[in-house]
């Protein structure tokens, strides 16, 4: 009888595993192993919310915060006579998993769609959204604000307009870039209300710039994408960018 060599925990490995076997594996390595079974994109900034299955929420927590308490002793912080940082491992990984990176670990909010009844065709402008997000490099918090432009047309699904708000939520609630950001929001929006012209702006600040590096205290970053008819259509474009109560400078 022959043993295959042990796997090395990080190695992305396309062995079958039984059930059992999987079960025995941390969660993190168990979702990783579907993941790389379906030859999915796990970047910082993708959902894997479909490779996750009931209790393993809880359980990646509990194995970020076992890391979590490791970073604090290599940092040598001595957490057991320092009150302050007693529970800091467990408060850190709460943080990431339910709040500030969410937005990889959970389904999409789900929306409902209506037709466009009354066949609205004008500009439409959703915004001032407050975002809060992180950047991928730093893991620093990035806030900022995103406007929505959306030309409809009769075809076009409309969605409530928290929706949107929620939808951006779950798409910045994770590691990102913002260039990357605002792309993945609009296409989500694209497919779902279908516009004639898709423009999204965002504004934001980012902290890596301010608490580390150049420690700029004027690094306001502006992304914008265009699509459709606000591509082409300048009017459109200038009425859309004119309406945005955005501080001039
Ligand atoms: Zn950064």
């Amino acid at each position: 009888m022959s043993s295959s060599p042990p796997a090395s925990p990080d190695a992305p490995t396309r062995l079958f595993r039984s059930e059992d076997e999987l079960a025995r594996l941390p969660a993190s390595e168990r979702i990783r192993y579907r993941l790389v079974s379906a030859e999915c994109r796990h970047h910082a900034n993708d959902n894997i919310a479909d490779y996750i299955r009931d209790g393993e929420i809880d359980e990646l927590k509990a194995e970020v915060q076992a890391k979590m308490q490791q970073v604090l002793r290599a940092l040598v912080i001595d957490t057991d006579s320092d009150h302050n940082t007693n529970e800091t491992a467990k408060r850190v990984a709460k943080m990431f998993i339910d709040e500030v990176f969410r937005g990889r670990y959970v389904p999409m909010p789900s929306v409902t769609e209506f037709p466009n009844a009354e066949r609205l065709n004008e500009l439409m402008i959703v915004g001032p959204i407050t975002v809060r997000s992180a950047c991928s490099h730093h893991l620093c918090p990035i806030l900022g604000k995103v406007w929505i432009g959306l030309l409809p047309n009769e075809h076009s699904n409309l969605i409530g307009l928290s929706k949107y708000a929620r939808i951006c939520d779950w798409i910045m609630s994770r590691p990102q870039i913002q260039e990357e950001a605002v792309t993945m929001l609009a296409n989500e929006l694209q497919a779902r209300v279908r516009p004639d012209g898709l423009a999204i702006v965002m504004e934001a600040d980012h902290f890596c710039m301010h608490w580390r590096g150049v420690k700029d205290n004027e690094s306001a970053m502006v992304n914008s994408v265009m699509r459709g008819a606000f591509l082409k259509d300048a009017n459109l474009r200038r009425e859309f960018l004119s309406l945005l109560p955005r501080k001039q400078g």
